[in-house]
């Protein structure tokens, strides 16, 4: 499957905004975005007098979106083509396919250091949904699926560090974490403001309205 292979640091320069892409590094002095005069650098905005276009603020606010959920534009396309079958306000809905989506269920219940991390777990065969084996990150769940980290994954150092550190996250209400089981249930829909991607989906809406 196609995925970004470049520095993902320059994807959080390019939107001028921490974009949290490289797990605990992320809130460390040693991000690149917190460092001093480090604002330039590689796929640093270029900043111009004028006052960016209705189109450029649309494409930027997709461009984050894409870039948060590690989604190419294909992929996105899909979830936001699904998100207009679904009713009801479609920016809401894609925000909600994008959080259910397998990789951030799994990066949600702390299976992966980040949604990368968690994505290549899923790819690599550690993942159960609904006690099968399950390698599609992009695979959207619904109320009551179950993910877990297979049995004889569990060994694994870099899932033990992320299940560790993850009896102290936050979780989302709509998913149910049983650490000791190293599963996550979906319990209901994310609602709007149980999301906490900094998005403005209207913009995107808008975008794909163009
Ligand atoms: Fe972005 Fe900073 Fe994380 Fe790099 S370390 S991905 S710049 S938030």
């Amino acid at each position: 499957m196609a995925r970004y292979t470049g520095p993902v640091c320059r994807l959080c320069r390019r939107e001028g905004e921490k974009l949290f892409l490289k797990g605990d590094r992320c809130h460390t002095p040693k991000c690149a975005i917190e460092r001093r005069g480090d604002r330039g650098g590689p796929g640093a905005r270029s900043f111009s007098r004028r006052r960016p276009t209705e189109y450029a603020i649309q494409l930027r606010e997709k461009q984050k979106a894409r870039r948060i959920y590690g989604v190419l534009e294909r992929q996105f396309r899909r979830h936001y083509r699904d998100a207009g079958k679904l009713g009801g306000p479609r920016g809401e809905r894609l925000l909600q396919q994008l959080e259910l989506r397998a990789d951030n269920v799994a990066f949600r219940m702390g299976l992966g250091l980040s949604r990368a991390h968690a994505r290549q777990l899923i790819q690599h065969g550690h993942v159960e949904l609904n006690n099968r084996k399950h390698d599609i990150p992009s695979a959207v769940l619904s109320v009551g699926d179950t993910i877990r980290l297979r049995a004889k994954s569990r060994n694994i150092d870099a899932v033990k560090n992320a299940m560790d550190r993850a009896e102290a996250l936050i979780r989302p209400p709509w998913l149910t974490v049983d650490v000791e089981a190293f599963e996550g249930r979906v319990n209901a829909i994310p609602a709007r403001d149980q999301i906490d991607a900094t998005l403005n989906e209207q913009l995107i809406v808008e975008f794909y309205s163009r």
